[in-house]
């Protein structure tokens, strides 16, 4: 399925590492959706991890579309599960977007403030190896993970003081009324099913518990800069669905979620970065408004053609309680 090249140290991905969505991952139903349009993706990736090159024959077959009963924006070919699981074990590389501490102190100062003192139990969804609930661990939470990458398992036992959950959200098991708080840090852009997702969620919190996430907003400025579909964030390989604040507080409402705050907020990549980091951030941006052009240079290198996020409140930050 995934054909590892060794001289480059690159996965090439054909047609059949990814598959198709047929229905809004969210309603279920393809008969409000839209094409927006098709997605320029550059051919090398950094992401998921490892370098990725994919097979022509997917830029004519992905497209963006928009579901026009949720407002959810999603792609119609995904990366598989078994795909992503695959260069996750194989690759050496690790994760690259890791968040500074300063970012997640400032997360749990949040969740503190809300939970009252009481010492709660977290689900972090997406929990990878840790930089999350390491933290969340010494500020005095019990600990639970949930991901579905080979690394994250194998260093689990750092981080998690109750269960890990190895897998796919939609796939797992939860018990009912479980936990005090999950969180999901740039995770819903990943689910492959956003409604079971959801009800996982839901299902698994107490009543009252809360819900903390935080994902790429596809109504804000960058995104619209040069069409949502040439958006750095759209074009990423593992990126999957696209909310905006009206999309996400549908979406919550209609499972019976109370939203307690919306902010807009930078990527997590962004937070703590100095002058020089940021500068080389707006000169890729910059390149991205000409994707073919960045395509064709980036692709003379051999190197990844994604764009940066620029040092903008790109993000959403959701605070829904279970009610
Ligand atoms: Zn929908």
């Amino acid at each position: 399925m995934v054909k590892i090249m060794t001289k480059d140290q690159f996965y090439e991905l054909s047609s059949n590492a990814f598959e198709k969505r047929e229905t809004c991952p969210y309603c279920h139903d393809c008969s409000f959706s839209v094409i927006i349009g098709q997605i320029y993706f550059p051919i090398f990736f950094g992401f998921p991890i490892g370098k990725v090159k994919i097979n022509n024959e997917l830029f004519d077959n992905t497209h963006l579309l928009k579901c026009q009963n949720c407002g959810l924006l999603y792609k119609d070919l995904v990366i598989s599960k078994e795909t992503q699981v695959q260069i996750y074990r194989d690759s050496k590389e690790r994760y690259k977007y890791k968040p500074c501490n300063r970012y997640i102190l400032q997360k749990l100062q949040i969740i503190k403030k809300m939970s009252k003192g009481k010492k709660q139990h977290i689900l972090d969804i997406g929990c990878h190896t840790g930089h999350f609930l390491k933290l969340a661990q010494v500020a005095g939470f019990k600990t639970s993970g949930c991901d579905y990458s080979d690394i994250a398992y194998a260093e689990h036992r750092d981080f998690i003081d109750m269960d890990y959950y190895k897998g796919f959200i939609e796939d797992i098991e939860l018990l009912a009324n479980k936990f005090d708080i999950i969180t999901a840090w740039d995770v819903f852009e990943h689910f492959y099913d956003v409604r079971v997702a959801l009800q996982k969620i839901y299902y698994s919190l107490r009543l009252g518990g809360y819900l903390f996430l935080e994902t790429g907003n596809v109504s804000s400025f960058p995104a619209n800069l040069c069409s949502v579909n040439n958006w750095w964030y759209v074009s990423s390989l593992a990126h999957f669905n696209f909310f905006d604040v009206s999309s996400i507080t549908y979406m919550l409402n209609n499972m019976n979620f109370r939203i307690i705050t919306i902010d807009r907020v930078y990527h997590k990549s962004i937070d703590g970065q100095g002058a020089v980091q940021i500068s080389k951030r707006l000169l890729k941006s910059i390149l991205f408004i000409s994707p073919k052009a960045y395509r064709y240079l980036t692709n003379l290198k051999g190197k990844s053609g994604e764009a940066a996020s620029l040092p903008w409140k790109d993000h959403i930050f959701v605070v829904a309680q279970k009610q």
